[in-house]
């Protein structure tokens, strides 16, 4: 199949894009390179540098390319700065989107798959959380997701449009292959920042808040290796044409800040330094996914569930990659 991924310079991006061109499919990544990186797009698919905002260029890449499935990764994905500029978020996310939508329709593609994310479920009443969970925008990021999901729900009744919603709890680690990993400019996420303290690149590592009602005081969450939501990409676009989806992405285990830390010692051999910070504004005390759906209707399986495989894949590619592709 031939497949328009944008965001494909990103960090899941660019790991289903090397999925994707492993199993045979035809890929051709948009990005600006606001964020993503060059270097990681797959030399064997086709490079377009270009902004969901430029509508001209969106509709320029589907008269040019036989698409026929969207991947859409490209977003602002920080909750944080979201609190901050919501309408970076409430606006360009949706958008942008929007824009890509409208000329995926006009070109005749049907086939679309959303990354959607954990902060839809600000307050959950369940725990693991499953696909009946009452839908809480935890921030303007998790709304503008929200929003999209909407917005593809109402284009599958009026055009038969077949997406798929992937909810991604906690991605982490990096691609097997050693080629592609996480490279974000600042980096916020847990993994990385941690393992930039083994590699020397960062002092010590700040734990937003050990107050929590959890086991240890720190915040539980469900890391899910990225070739595993890779997997579950490619599963989800071969159902499409039986209809619509959403699935919760995760391991359906979780584990506390401090449980994640001590793994990247136990991984690294590096003491890590850690010391106890203020709460970060917006984080959920436990946030874990139930994926029996996925599981029981495409028979997603995961293939690295283990903490330390997640961890020592990222440490691969960070260890061998110091500076990140470098750019
Ligand atoms: N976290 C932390 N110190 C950091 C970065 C993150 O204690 O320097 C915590 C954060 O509060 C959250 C967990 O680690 O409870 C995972 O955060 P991350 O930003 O990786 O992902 P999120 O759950 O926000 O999507």
């Amino acid at each position: 199949m031939n497949i328009l991924v944008t965001g494909g310079a990103g960090y899941i991006g660019s790991i289903v894009a090397e999925e994707l061109i492993r199993q045979g499919d035809a890929v051709v990544v948009f990005d600006n390179l606001y964020y993503g990186h060059r270097a990681a797009v797959h030399p064997d698919a086709t490079f377009v540098e270009g902004d969901l905002a430029d509508r001209a260029a969106v509709k320029a890449v589907f008269d040019a390319h036989e698409i026929e499935a969207v991947m859409h990764f490209a977003s602002y994905t920080l909750v944080g700065e979201s609190m901050e500029q919501p309408f970076k978020y409430l606006g360009d996310n949706v958008t942008n989107g929007l824009n890509l939508l409208q000329e995926a329709v006009a070109h005749g593609v049907r086939r679309f798959i959303l990354s959607s994310t954990a902060n839809l479920f600000d307050d959950p009443e369940r725990m693991p959380i499953d696909e009946e969970e009452r839908i809480v925008p935890g921030s303007p990021y998790g709304e503008s997701k929200n929003i999209l999901e909407r917005i593809l729900h109402w284009l599958d009744r009026v055009y038969g449009f077949r997406y798929a919603a992937l909810r991604y709890f906690n991605a982490a680690g990096a691609s097997p292959t050693g080629e592609r990993g996480e490279d974000h400019d600042p980096e916020t996420h847990l993994i990385p920042r941690v393992l930039q303290v083994a590699l020397g690149r960062r002092e010590k590592i700040v734990i937003f808040g050990d107050d929590y009602p959890t086991r240890d005081g720190t915040c539980v969450r469900d890391y899910i290796h990225v070739t595993d939501l890779a997997q579950a990409h490619i599963l989800a676009l071969r159902a499409l044409d039986e209809g619509s989806r959403t699935y919760n992405l995760g391991n359906g285990q979780g584990f506390t800040v401090k449980e994640v830390i001590e793994t990247c010692r136990e991984v690294t051999g590096h003491p890590i330094p850690a010391e106890v910070g203020p709460r970060r504004p917006g984080d959920p005390a436990v946030l874990v996914a139930s994926s029996e759906k996925i599981r029981r209707e495409l028979g997603w399986e995961p293939r690295y569930p283990d903490l330390r495989t997640i961890i020592g894949h990222a440490w691969e590619w960070h260890r061998t990659h110091p500076n990140g592709y470098g750019d």
